[in-house]
Parts: C-alpha cells; structure tokens; sequence
C-alpha cells in the first residue's frame, strides 16, 4: 500500500485568533470551509504545497474537537495519508494486528472517503487515512496508435445535460445509479472531439461547443470553460493553425459550437488552415431548423463558414480521408452519422449521439432528444452487435469518464473495458 501525505490537522480554539497567524502573519491562503457534520467541525484548509494545513473548528459543544481541546488543549490533531483504496488500506493494516477507529470507510470533505488509525498504533498520532472523491469528469488527452493512423481524443471541457432528456423513457431509478443527476435533474457529461492524424494531414472529428454560447445558456448547461479545446490542443503542441480538416458528425451545438468563434468583425471560422467537412443533408437540416430541433441547431456555428468558403460538402456514406468513413445513423438527427476509422485491419467507431456514454449500452436506452428514436433503435441494436462481435474500439464522445473501449458482454449482460 502507499500513502502520501494530504494534510495536517490542527484543533483551534479561537479561529479568528487562528487565522491572525495562519493567514495574516504567515499568508497562506485559506480555501471556503467546509463542515462534516458528523463530526460537527468546520474544517479550513491553508495550501502549503503538495500537503495542507487544514485548521478544525468545533460547531458543538459535543464536537469531537472541543473535547480534544478541553483535555489537550489546541494544538496539533491529526495527520491524514492519502491511499488509493481506503478498503483495501484497511483490510491490510487489520490483518498486521494495527488497532483501528474505524474498521470501515465513513464519509469526510468534499464527497472523500476516510477512517482513522487508532494513536495507540501509530505511536502517539491520530492517523486519519483518505480516499479522495473519483472526478466527476476525466479531463485530459490521450492517444495511440490504429495502424496508418494516431488517434486522439481530445476534449472540449466538462457540460450537463438534462437526465430524462438523456435517457428517454427509461425511468430515473434505474439511470440515477449510473449517472447521478445534480438537484436541477442534470447529469455529467463531458465534450471530447477525436484528433486523426495521419499522413495526409490532422483531422479533427467535431469539435465541442467552443466559445460563443451566452452566458444564460451556460448556466443551464453548466458548462466549464476552465479547461476546453484549446488547452487539449496544447498539451499536444498544437493550436487551432495544426488542423487540415474538421468534421462534423452532425451540426448540433455541442458538436459543433467550436466551428466558428466571434471577432470584432462578425463570426468567423475558428480553424484558419481547415477545410470543414460536412455532409450536405444534414446542413440542409440544419439551416431549415423546426420548433423541435430549434434550440440545438444554433445558426451562428455553421452558417458563417460557407461564405467563407471554407467547406466542402459531401454526399451519402462516404470515405472522407484514407481510414475514415462516415456512415448515417439517422435517429439521433435525420442524417446524424458516426465515424468508422479503419487502419492495419482494425476498426474504432467514433459513436457521437448513437452511443454518447457508457450508461447508454443497452439497445433501448435511447435519448429523449432523438428525432427518430425507433430509427435509433434499429440502427443501434444491429450495430452494437456488430461491434463486440468484432471488437470494434469505440469512442465516447459524451462520456464523463470513458474516453474509448471494447463492449463486452456475458450472459445478456453489457459493460466497457475501458482503453483510454
Ligand atoms: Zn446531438
Ligand atoms: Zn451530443
């Protein structure tokens, strides 16, 4: 087991009094409080490097903290050690005879998981092991090889998305399990375009939902612009200049909001050396938009781009690049399409709105938002069984966590091998 040190506890009597010296005399900096109130203490933490202070203040007179103070008065509390797999860390320090607290996992700050090791077993200090929260969205990129091709899949930052909407008729209690949803009913979804690179140039497969969206419509989407395209280009030592081609899978605006950005002279392509892919049906969708597809086709993202002259339209299932076939789904959007990458006699499918999480594997779980949900249906039912028959890679492009992998599946039953 390895354990890394998170922080150091310390009972304060007076906070105020504290944080003169903590903050004011020392300056640090102190981060919002949070209280546990099992433990009926509010908990500050002061960032001092890799390990932090964490300052603990009783909230009641019967708060584990004011009886360390009455006996010991203020001073240092504890020390916390952070492990990778809190059940695991117990299991093996009970079988070493090392007295515990807890013998299970309790629930501390920020949705961490911890349990304490008893002074008596760790020479005279209360030892308080952690278990921090799994992120709610995996950010980052990553990339490998598929033969002729690199693949990689980049992201355009975190967003939500409403939880009915996104599981259609399937009822709450069975999707909240694997993708709780937020106290507005919204569950976690991220934006992850896939970079092809090959020797023909940079393709990039959509393209989040990029800079332009006002900020009420951020709100309801919550979407974080912290971390987005841009910052994922650069941690491959690229920019908006490094790509050839973008293509859409279809014109939707977390698909393809990032297409275009606004200047001072108007809205313009975002991609200055790009040629924008894009099938002609779907644009024609797209620019006749109805009361129901309305509010995800926004006109600002693609419109521009054909004065422009920057696109090239194309027509039916066709080979776009070397290794890189589009082929219609329908349902999700008339001519909604997903994107077949095929090199060295392998196959990854980029599954864009057909498949767009983890929690979407089985056949009948079809998003609310689909135009055409029984053209879903068909499509998704034969295609999922092709693709664990012959082990296609599959991209998701919505998934929170799970950027690609194989679908397995074992006596009716369907989960992802995670690969990236
Ligand atoms: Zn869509
Ligand atoms: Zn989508």
């Amino acid at each position: 087991m390895r354990a890394v040190l998170d922080h150091v506890g310390i009972a304060v009597e007076r906070l105020d009094e504290a944080l003169a010296f903590y903050r004011d005399a020392l300056g640090l900096e102190v981060e919002v409080p949070e209280d546990v109130p099992t433990q009926r203490v509010r908990a500050h933490m002061l960032g001092t490097g890799p390990a932090a202070l964490e300052l603990l203040e009783a909230t009641a007179a019967d708060s584990p903290i004011a009886g360390f103070i009455a006996r010991r008065g203020p001073g240092l509390h504890h020390i916390t050690l952070r492990v990778e797999d809190l059940r695991a860390a117990l299991t093996h320090l009970a079988a070493r005879q090392v007295r515990l607290i807890d013998s299970a996992p309790r629930p501390g700050a920020h949705g961490s998981l911890v349990a304490f090791i008893h002074p008596s077993a760790a020479h005279g200090v209360l030892v308080e092991l952690k278990q921090a929260a799994a992120p709610a969205v995996r950010l980052g990129t990553a990339s490998m090889p598929w033969g002729e091709l690199q693949l990689t899949t980049l992201h355009d930052g975190p967003f939500r998305l409403d939880g009915g909407a996104m599981f259609g008729v399937v009822p709450k209690p069975l999707w909240d399990r694997l993708a709780p949803a937020d106290d507005r009913n919204r569950i976690q979804l991220a934006m992850r375009p896939l970079l092809v690179e090959a020797s023909w140039g940079r393709l990039l497969v959509d393209c989040g939902v990029g800079s332009k969206m006002p900020e009420k419509a951020r709100d309801i989407y919550a979407l974080d612009r912290t971390v987005h395209l841009d910052h994922a280009l650069a941690e491959r030592g690229m920019d908006d200049a490094s790509l050839d081609f973008v293509l859409a899978t279809h014109l939707h605006f977390d698909h393809f909001g990032g297409a275009t950005v606004r200047t001072s002279q108007g809205i313009a392509p975002r991609f200055p050396k790009a040629r924008y892919l894009i099938r002609d049906a779907e644009w024609e969708d797209a620019t006749h938009p109805h009361e129901r597809n309305r509010a995800s086709y926004l006109q600002d993202d693609f419109v521009p781009l054909k004065p422009a002259g920057v696109v090239d339209f194309y027509a039916g299932d066709v080979t776009v690049k070397p290794g890189v076939r589009v082929v219609r789904t329908g349902g999700h959007t008339g001519q909604h399409q997903i994107v077949y990458l095929e090199s060295g006699g392998r196959t990854a499918v980029f599954t864009a709105d057909l498949i767009p999480t983890t929690a979407h594997l089985q056949d009948a779980w079809v998003m609310g938002y689909d135009l055409f949900p029984m053209e879903t249906l068909a499509f998704k039912k034969r295609f999922i069984r092709e693709a664990i028959d012959r082990e296609y890679l599959i991209f998701f492009e919505h998934d929170p966590l799970v950027r690609a992998g194989f679908i397995r599946e074992r006596d009716g039953k369907r989960w992802v091998e995670q690969i990236l």
